[in-house]
């Protein structure tokens, strides 16, 4: 009877190991938020750069170390966007797999540089769904058919997305479509859906601006009559503040580029963030 009962407590301290939800540690919130609508309760994400956060300069912390040490798969955007991952993972002794949202995609390049805001592009987000509901599988099969089902579900949201934002791209003349960010990350955006952004401070925030890069900028915009200037939800915005004061251009208010909004807020998810950029570009486009 007593080994009977050691035999069933085992068996059923087993299958609650088995249960324990897969730990999964993304790297930015975009990665946090797709995986959540891919896994639905069945892992638990950490995201090391949390909303408003910027992945360029980002300082790991130790709670970053232990997560990641602890993590059964780590996800990353990759393209050089997280320079400070490599020694990370190798602080922590991670052992297990680094999954590569953007693997497969053909980035564009920038100085021989590949650009990291591939997200940007809506059809390069499908493919970080594919190989993020692909490593999730993979590590945990028992659930793979949900997985896949959440995937295909998610995935039609984004072919809908990508058809909204050209139908809202089409309602702004042609001579205004032209915009002004503080770094380079709508690269995709533009090439996807035809949008010119002039950035001064390139594909990263981690440089300075100097005094002519400024004033050249400040030319272009007057020269080109660029009237609609956005600032980022995770840079200073008194760059951009300057351009309008200088340059006589319009604020059209904050998009999100590199990271999602806390939760409640214009763009705590991927969709939700395109709805609320296009928006706010259509509108200060088609006004200015
Ligand atoms: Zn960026």
């Amino acid at each position: 009877m007593r080994i009977l009962f050691v035999f069933l407590l085992s068996f059923c301290f087993a299958s609650v190991a088995d249960a324990r939800p897969l730990k999964v540690v993304v790297s930015f919130s975009i990665l946090a938020d797709m995986t959540h609508e891919i896994a639905d309760g069945y892992a638990h994400i950490t995201s090391l750069v949390g909303p408003d956060g910027d992945a360029h300069v980002y300082e790991p912390t130790p709670s970053d170390v232990r997560a990641i040490a602890d993590a059964d798969i780590v996800i990353v955007n990759g393209l050089g966007f997280e320079g400070w991952l490599d020694r990370l993972v190798q602080a922590a002794g991670y052992k297990g797999r680094v999954v590569v949202a953007s693997e497969g995609i053909t980035p564009l390049m920038a100085g021989g540089a590949p650009d990291p805001h591939a997200w940007q592009n809506i059809r390069n987000g499908q493919r970080y769904v594919s190989n993020i509901a692909a490593a999730l599988i993979k590590a945990d099969p028992e659930h793979a058919a949900l997985y896949k089902e959440n995937a295909h579900r998610y995935m039609q949201q984004l072919v809908n997305l990508d058809c909204w934002v050209r139908v809202q791209i089409a309602t702004i003349p042609k001579e205004k479509r032209s915009a002004i960010t503080s770094h380079d990350a709508l690269r995709y955006f533009a090439n996807a859906y035809g949008i010119n952004f002039i950035a001064p401070l390139g594909l990263s925030t981690s440089g300075d601006v100097s005094a002519s890069t400024v004033a050249s900028l400040i030319d272009q915009i007057r020269a080109k009559h660029v009237r609609a200037v956005f600032m980022e939800n995770m840079s200073d915005p008194r760059l951009i503040q300057q351009l309008v004061t200088d340059g006589g251009a319009v604020i059209g208010g904050t998009l999100y580029s590199d990271a999602l909004s806390p939760a409640g807020g214009p763009a705590d998810s991927y969709i939700s963030m395109f709805y609320h950029n296009v928006s706010m570009m259509v509108m200060t486009m088609v006004k200015n």
